[in-house]
């Protein structure tokens, strides 16, 4: 007998479980709807086809994580008034209450014409319909140097939350009062347009009250603030005077992580103390393997009555 047969006979006897083995055995060998990604996007997705079918759509959500963390609300642990654990949640209930049914495991490839999913565990999975929500792609090439600059975790992007917004706070908190925090923004679209802005006002209060002769610099490779721009400047002239400095024109293109500079494509190099380096994004990386990123190579245009990939059928 193979080892795969073995694995699919002893699943289907109930002998293994999944936290004991690499294979996912509850997998059945269909499901009406897949989700691929259990952030805001596909948790959201699996629940309301769980509750609004009356429990009748049976639903499978893959997600690598333990739990769920939220991302809009991580510049809170920047700004120090919450922690990483005040923004999670377990996928328990989702299975509890909703009955979807969560896999832990990440989707390696979708064969979209025969409507089937393969994990990273090496199982199979097919679907009538598949709700695609893995998120963005950090576009590393857009900035020379940024990739090495990340791994040694000298210039961090936090753009996801989880263990880096933890980084990127100590980096603050071990800054000395009269350090400068600088945050690179990329050419829209990017995520969360106003997320960069609101972060460097929670950077801001977090100097206000802790490390009052520092700066936050906003290095903007837009023309203007590309969301709530009043607003923000408005915060930024009252609340922060002095502290807070926007500067737009400045695309990032190349980081110097030994001398925690950033070169720019026009404009002067700048270096600070903690650098934090947007780069370019686009689709999460799943998304653009599946040949769905048909906007710029970048993004997948959907059909907007039903967010069908206009690229696949059946793939939302
Ligand atoms: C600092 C910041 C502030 C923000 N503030 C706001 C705000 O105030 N309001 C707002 O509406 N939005 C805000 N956003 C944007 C918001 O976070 C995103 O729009 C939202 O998280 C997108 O949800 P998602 O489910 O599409 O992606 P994500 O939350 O990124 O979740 C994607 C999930 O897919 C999983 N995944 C990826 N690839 C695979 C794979 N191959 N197989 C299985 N799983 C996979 C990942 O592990 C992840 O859990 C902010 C973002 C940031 C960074």
């Amino acid at each position: 007998m193979q080892r795969r047969e073995w694995l699919q006979a002893a699943a289907a006897l109930g002998l293994l479980n999944a936290a004991g083995c690499a294979m996912t055995p509850s997998l059945p060998a269909k499901t009406r709807v897949l989700v691929v990604g259990g952030g805001y996007g596909g948790a959201t997705a699996a629940k309301y086809v769980r509750l609004l079918s009356q429990q009748k759509i049976d639903v499978v959500l893959v997600e690598p994580d333990a739990g769920f963390v939220s991302c809009p609300l991580s510049n809170l642990v920047l700004g120090g008034s919450a922690t990483l654990t005040d923004l999670g949640r377990g996928y328990e209930a989702l299975s509890r209450q909703h009955g979807v049914r969560v896999v832990r495991d990440s989707v390696a490839r979708i064969d979209a014409p025969k409507k089937q999913a393969t994990l990273a565990s090496g199982a199979t999975i097919g679907y009538d319909k598949l709700v695609l929500s893995p998120g963005v792609e950090l576009m590393w090439d857009g900035v020379a140097g940024l990739k090495a600059a990340n791994e040694q975790g000298r210039i961090l992007q936090a753009w996801k939350a989880g263990p880096e917004t933890l980084a990127l706070r100590r980096q603050l908190e071990a800054m000395p009062d009269g350090g400068v925090y600088a945050i690179t923004i990329p050419e829209a679209p990017y995520r969360c347009p106003p997320g960069p802005y609101e972060r460097a006002c929670q950077v801001a209060s977090y100097f206000k009250a802790a490390k009052p002769k520092s700066k936050v610099l906003i290095l903007d490779a837009n023309p203007d603030v590309t969301s709530k721009g009043a607003l923000f400047k408005k915060v930024w002239a009252e609340a922060y005077p002095g502290m807070v400095e926007y500067r737009p024109q400045h695309k990032a293109v190349a980081v110097d992580a030994a001398a925690m500079s950033v070169k720019f494509e026009v404009q002067d190099d700048v270096k600070a103390d903690v650098l934090n380096v947007l780069p370019p994004m686009r689709a999460g990386a799943i998304a653009v393997q599946t040949g769905l990123a048909n906007a710029n190579a970048r993004w997948c245009q959907v059909n907007f009555l039903n967010f069908e990939a206009t690229a696949a059928k059946d793939i939302h």
